[in-house]
């Protein structure tokens, strides 16, 4: 099992490490303010959805995609 201060550090690395749009993946995107919690928020200029470091993570539980 993972604790939670592990989860907490695996975040605050990924708050670093957001290169490209969680959603298609284009490099090109913009700061877009933050999230209620204090993170980072960004918005895709290529499809227009806003995203933060955890949008891509088994966090968000977004993956519908699979079957
Ligand atoms: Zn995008």
């Amino acid at each position: 099992m993972i604790s939670a201060n592990q989860v907490g550090k695996a975040i605050a690395v990924h708050e670093e490490g957001v290169s490209e749009c969680a959603h298609c993946c284009s490099h090109e995107f913009t700061k877009y303010g933050t999230t209620v919690r204090g993170q980072q928020r960004y918005k895709c200029k290529t499809c227009s959805r806003t995203f933060n470091s955890l949008t891509c993570t088994p966090l968000s539980g977004m993956k519908k995609q699979d079957k």
